[in-house]
């Protein structure tokens, strides 16, 4: 799902990450290519503005925290401003002990008798006893549409064939549910010749049934629309929490991002397919984790400063000269260790998830066991001096590590590379790396 969006974001968020420094031109390039990916992503325009402004206004006159670099520092301020965008935590929290309504509204085929099922199932299983009134009385088979999906949950389903009145029905159900239910989910039409109409019927719902939560209910694939839909009802009776369903398909997600920020409201849950269960509770920061191509941020920054140690400037300018060891090496793998598996370091890394072969990382994370093992059967000697190591010890190591003599030669010549690296790459970058590494 949101496969334009993430794709746009994380290519925007790779770019700032290959660049050499991030300076004022870095930054406005990364909020020229923010805007554009959330605009193709079905963001509206207006909103994508103002995100991208406060991004470029923090990330130009805040200072990163100290260990943090201006990338990281980055990445969190976009993290920080799409989730609050989003409306920060805290979903739909019904009571036990008092009976709580909801009016489901949106227009005609949105989702709202799906995600009135989806709901109500979720809340049973949840220890609540769910009624559930049919109050649309639009459509031919809704009422069927709506047993159908509720009977498999055993949630008992309020409706009346010979009421036409749909804000009568729904004040019936509210009082035919009221002492032997505590959660009451109304399920509306939404169908109306023009917008004003629905509109008015809505209202007319909602002051009625004066529910404990208007849920306005939003079909995450009309994209842009969102904003101006979501606004429409919002204006007409407040919007208390959304649903945006269809996230499953080719949705762009920011029609998610639009209804929430027309209305102020948070999405309380997203549907992502047509199964009864296919309801998601929305976590804003695990959405825009996922947007970004990470797990959380929390975690990625958790494990960085985990792993952060202070560097030490004395084994940097030995190696620096060129005395790299053996067990310099071996410090590296152990502190890579530390960070937990590579593929778990190279999926937090915004832009890297998915760009990197994982059967590689194992390989790669497979071969830092071999030298290891190769590393402790070598002398103190050998491990100070690697280049005073001929065939005859070759063999010697291979046998005391019981590792073949071509493992030996493979760590020798990555000792070689990591040597001319080291040589070449200048002081600052070096120093980065070490501390990146968690390396001294
Ligand atoms: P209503 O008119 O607002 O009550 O909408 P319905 O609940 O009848 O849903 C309209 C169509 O959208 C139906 O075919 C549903 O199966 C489908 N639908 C609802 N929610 C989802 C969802 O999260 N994912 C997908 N793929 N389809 C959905
Ligand atoms: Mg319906």
């Amino acid at each position: 799902m949101l496969d334009s969006l993430r794709e746009g974001l994380q290519g925007a968020l790779a770019k700032l990450i290959r660049s050499n420094v991030v300076d004022e031109a870095a930054i406005k390039e990364f909020v020229r290519d923010l805007q554009r990916s959330l605009i193709q992503g079905d963001v509206n325009v207006k909103m994508a503005l103002e995100v991208t402004e406060r991004v470029q206004r923090r990330a130009l006159s805040e200072k990163p925290a100290g260990g943090v670099t201006r990338k990281d520092q980055m990445v969190s301020i976009l993290y920080e401003e799409l989730s609050r965008l989003l409306g920060g935590e805290g979903g739909l929290q019904p009571e036990k002990t008092k009976t709580s309504v909801l009016v489901m509204l949106g227009v005609q085929g949105s989702g709202k008798t799906t995600t009135t099922a989806k709901l109500a199932r979720l809340f049973t299983k949840k220890g609540f006893r769910v009624g559930v009134v049919a109050a649309d009385t639009f459509r031919p088979g809704a009422v069927t549409q709506l047993r159908t999906l509720c009977e498999p949950s055993g949630v008992e389903v309020y409706s009346d064939d010979r009421e036409k009145d749909s804000v009568k029905i729904a004040k019936d159900g509210r009082k035919h549910f009221e002492g032997s239910k505590n959660l009451i989910i109304v399920d509306t039409a939404g169908r109306h010749k023009e917008e004003a109409g629905l509109l008015a019927e809505m209202k007319d719902i909602v002051q009625g049934v004066k529910p404990d939560y208007n849920i306005l209910v939003i079909d995450g694939t009309i994209g842009q629309q969102c904003y101006n839909q979501a606004q429409a009802f919002h204006q007409a009776s407040p919007v208390g929490g959304i649903i945006v369903t269809k996230l499953d398909g080719a949705a762009k997600g920011g029609g998610a991002l639009a209804a929430s920020a027309a209305t102020g409201a948070k999405i309380f849950y997203i549907g992502t397919g047509e199964r009864i269960d296919d309801l998601e509770e929305f976590v804003p920061t695990r959405f825009v984790g996922r947007l970004l191509g990470m797990g959380d941020l929390k975690s990625l920054l958790d494990m960085v400063q985990q792993a952060e140690v202070q560097v030490d400037e004395k084994a940097v300018q030995r190696m620096m000269s060129g005395k790299l060891t053996m067990n310099d090496l071996l410090a590296q793998f152990d502190q890579m260790k530390k960070f937990g598996s590579l593929k778990k370091v190279v999926e937090h890394i915004p832009g890297m998830a998915g760009q990197v072969n994982s059967q590689e990382l194992d390989k790669a994370e497979g071969r830092f066991g071999v030298y290891k093992s190769i590393i402790q059967s070598m002398t103190v000697k050998e491990r100070a001096e690697p280049d005073t190591i001929n065939a005859s010890r070759i063999k010697r190591i291979a046998r005391g590590s019981g590792r073949s003599e071509k493992d030996v030669r493979e760590l020798l010549s990555r000792y070689k590379q990591m040597k001319s690296l080291v040589k070449t790459s200048k002081g600052r970058e070096f120093r980065q790396m070490m501390r990146r590494m968690g390396g001294q």
